[in-house]
């Protein structure tokens, strides 16, 4: 068997690894998992049972082409199937986003602090990240991310809500925004907790894909619709980004049950949105608890709360493990904490009470 080439063990040696939050601990005392901003119900039944169905015949490959999922993604956002791409995760659409967009000595731009896959699927692509310091307030910088725009951009993630900070740019700015992108360049509304926004000034990305070819949105299945472990995701994107989406797809990518379950939950959608409906009610009652408490917390329009620790973050989050909730800490930043189980989330007001 051939050795990799050195030039490429180099430069993938290069390249870091996407960390996946940790889990809780197995048998240990009562954990919790908050760091990883998945839903904290269990399947519906319903959803179970499509995947039940689908099960019995895993010994086939999958519809490559999702079509079930496709026409009801079509009907469900009233776009055309031409303008529709699915794929292994949002973060698997991300992937092949940047790399039918980008290469070597083209631009990525995207805020930072945020997802932390961007950079590691703008290196994986050989295209170079521009990194835009999110404002004092943990929000998009959308003047200074217009301002890094160069002949080399080919390719703008704005993450709203952003992961971790849970700000969400609104409408004025974003159109403000969008006027002083040029059009050659793609704008990706990253969504992926779209479902849990409750400021009505802060608009569904859909609008603006209506209005602009060079707008992208992505979506997922894993938060809102609870299908984390399933992989699913997709994007709403006009022809030449969309047939490229679906040109760079692993053939099957998207299994069966993945399939069926996100069609599921897609006829199930009052349920599943009635469950988010009370995730933002828990989000509410702990970023409430928090400033009472004296913490500063910005605004969150996800299913996740920020908390700036600077040093002390490690501190807290080996608190917070040790009081029985997994927390995602950032070290030197702070901690990004899930919206979880209403038991989970009064550990961890206990353990902020304590640290303040
Ligand atoms: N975008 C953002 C902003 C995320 O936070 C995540 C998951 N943490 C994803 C995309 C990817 O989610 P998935 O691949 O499960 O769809």
């Amino acid at each position: 068997m051939s050795e990799t080439s050195p030039k490429l063990r180099a430069e993938l040696e290069g390249i870091p690894t996407y960390k996946p939050g940790k889990p809780a601990a197995a048998g240990g005392p009562v954990a919790y998992k908050l760091s990883s901003n998945e839903n904290p119900y269990p399947p519906l039944p319903g959803v179970l049972e499509s995947v039940t169905g689908a099960a019995a015949s895993f010994n086939r490959y999958p519809d490559m082409a999702c079509t079930g999922l496709m026409n009801e993604l079509s009907d469900r956002f009233g776009v055309p199937l031409t303008h529709l791409a699915t794929g292994t995760g949002s973060v698997g659409v991300a992937q092949q986003l940047i790399q039918s967009t980008a290469g070597p000595g083209d631009e990525v731009i995207y805020a930072w602090r945020s997802f932390e896959a961007y950079p590691i699927i703008t290196q994986i692509s050989g295209a170079t990240s521009v990194q835009v310091p999110l404002t004092s307030g943990e929000v998009h910088d959308l003047d200074a991310m217009a301002a890094a725009i160069t002949d080399r951009t080919r390719l703008i993630f704005v993450c709203n809500p952003n992961n971790p900070t849970g700000t969400a740019v609104r409408r004025a700015e974003l159109e403000r925004f969008l006027d002083r992108v040029p059009s050659d360049v793609l704008v990706v509304l990253d969504e992926a907790y779209r479902e849990f926004v409750r400021d009505v000034e802060v608009p569904d990305g859909v609008e603006f894909y209506r209005e602009r070819p060079n707008v992208c949105v992505l979506r997922t299945f894993s938060k809102a619709y609870g299908l984390a472990g399933l992989r699913v995701g997709f994007a709403i994107a006009h022809e030449p980004v969309a047939a490229a989406l679906r040109k760079t797809a692993v053939p099957f990518g998207v299994s069966q049950l993945a399939q069926e379950a996100a069609v599921a939950s897609l006829r199930a959608e009052d349920e599943l949105l009635g469950r988010v409906g009370s995730l933002v009610c828990e989000r509410n009652r702990v970023v409430e608890s928090l400033r009472g408490q004296g913490w500063t917390v910005p605004d969150t329009q996800a299913n996740f709360v920020w908390l700036r620790l600077g040093e002390r973050t490690v501190d807290f989050a080996a608190a917070c493990e040790g009081a029985g909730v997994v927390v995602r800490p950032f070290p030197g930043e702070g901690v990004r904490v899930t919206i979880g189980e209403d038991e989970a989330n009064d550990i961890f007001l206990k353990v902020t009470e304590k640290f303040h």
